[in-house]
């Protein structure tokens, strides 16, 4: 079985065939990221725009390298929510159009899901298991009951992680240094961090450690850091495009914070699918993914409260972290095989910018613990 993938949710525009074991054919992906980094986000009609400019010969581009064609594949996905609505609309009608051309059914895709299933397209790893997803757009904890059953566990309440560090690079002017310039947000943080020489030397208040639920918070630190960042400016004299002096030492203290929210609310998570059963005792999983996970020292940390609550860590290499056709290809295997949101009804699906993923248990989990 082989299903072709599209996406083009956010920023990227990337095309996929992969076949049921797992094996990637042909990939292609476009990455509009420098383009936006000049305008300090991303600004959704020229993100659209870039899609319909590449969305064409990115699909091209994959079925050459697969060397089949359009008529071979057994199915056509692509993320169809949540996301940019006028980006996703570029994937999903040309979806839409690929699948009416070949005939074959469309496979309507929820981004986190696929960001979710990704690992056991490289690893086995069988459900139920638990999902931390850190991204540029959402920070979620769920269950993976099924392909298509998830219990939200907890979420963030404002700011995404991925988020919060690109604000936060931007802010300190990280890009102005050479070495840092093509590098995302979160990247240029991990490696400013790598140069600190003390990742204490700034502290940040805790965050929601206090609270009963697993949800997350990101803005409180990130405002937390621009005070800092205005402080140590005005002590400096630093001005324009100079970066302060404390740089690196920011960096490696504001790392150490988000990683430090992220465990706590996590281990609050796992307290909560032992209360209530939902993972075999014997046989734990924390699978991590979104392109926070291709964060280093987060992973590390991550791997020590696994280890201390008794789950084995697995989380996608890299490339398979940070927005791709692979994944959604995948998804679109995965849910072949169990028959779950096939059609070839191509009215019946649309996108949705905003939707939560899974069953939602975040009370729950406040009341449980
Ligand atoms: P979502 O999946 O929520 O819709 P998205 O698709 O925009 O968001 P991804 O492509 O999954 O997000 O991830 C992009 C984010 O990953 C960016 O915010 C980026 O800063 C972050 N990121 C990339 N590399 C690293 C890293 N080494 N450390 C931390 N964050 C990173
Ligand atoms: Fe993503």
């Amino acid at each position: 079985t082989t299903v072709l993938g599209i996406e083009t949710s956010c920023d990227d525009t990337g095309c996929a065939v992969v076949d049921s074991s797992g094996k990637i054919l042909g990939e292609a992906l476009n990455s509009q990221q420098q383009i936006h980094l000049n305008h300090g986000g991303i600004i959704p009609p020229i993100a659209r725009d870039l899609h319909q400019q590449h969305i064409e010969h990115i699909v091209e581009d994959a079925l050459r390298l697969a060397d089949i064609q359009l008529s071979d594949v057994d199915a056509i996905a692509t993320t169809v929510k949540p996301g940019l609505p006028l980006s996703l609309l570029v994937g999903m009608n040309y979806g839409k159009h690929l699948s009416c051309k070949s005939g074959k059914p469309l496979i309507p895709v929820h981004h986190m899901e696929a960001h979710a299933l990704t690992i056991r397209m490289v690893q086995k790893v069988d459900f139920p298991f638990l999902v931390l997803l850190i991204s540029g757009g959402h920070c979620l904890l769920a269950v993976a009951q099924a392909v298509d059953k998830f219990l939200l566990l907890g979420q963030s309440l404002d700011d995404a992680p991925g988020e919060a560090f690109d604000k936060v690079t931007r802010r300190l002017k990280l890009r102005n240094l050479p070495e840092f310039r093509a590098l995302s947000g979160g990247a240029a943080i991990e490696l400013g961090a790598t140069k600190s020489l003390d990742a204490q030397a700034f502290k940040f208040p805790a965050v929601m450690t206090h609270y009963r639920d697993c949800n997350f918070s990101f803005s409180g630190l990130k405002n937390s850091l621009r005070r800092r960042i205005l402080q140590q400016e005005k002590l400096h004299g630093v001005e324009g495009d100079e970066v302060i002096p404390d740089v690196f030492n920011l960096c490696a203290s504001f790392q150490m914070a988000i990683t430090h929210h992220l465990c706590q609310r996590l281990q609050r998570g796992m307290e909560f699918v032992a209360l209530q059963d939902l993972l075999p005792p014997h046989n734990k999983t924390l699978v991590v993914s979104g392109g926070v996970a291709c964060n280093g020292f987060i992973k590390r940390a991550l791997g020590i409260v696994c280890q201390e609550m008794g789950y084995s860590l697995a989380v996608p290499p890299p490339h398979l972290c940070t927005d791709n056709g692979i994944m959604i290809a995948w998804n679109g295997i995965e849910r072949l095989r169990v028959h779950a949101g096939v059609t070839h009804d191509l009215d019946s699906v649309d996108i949705v910018s905003k939707c939560p993923l899974g069953e939602d248990w975040t009370k729950a989990v406040a009341e449980a613990n």
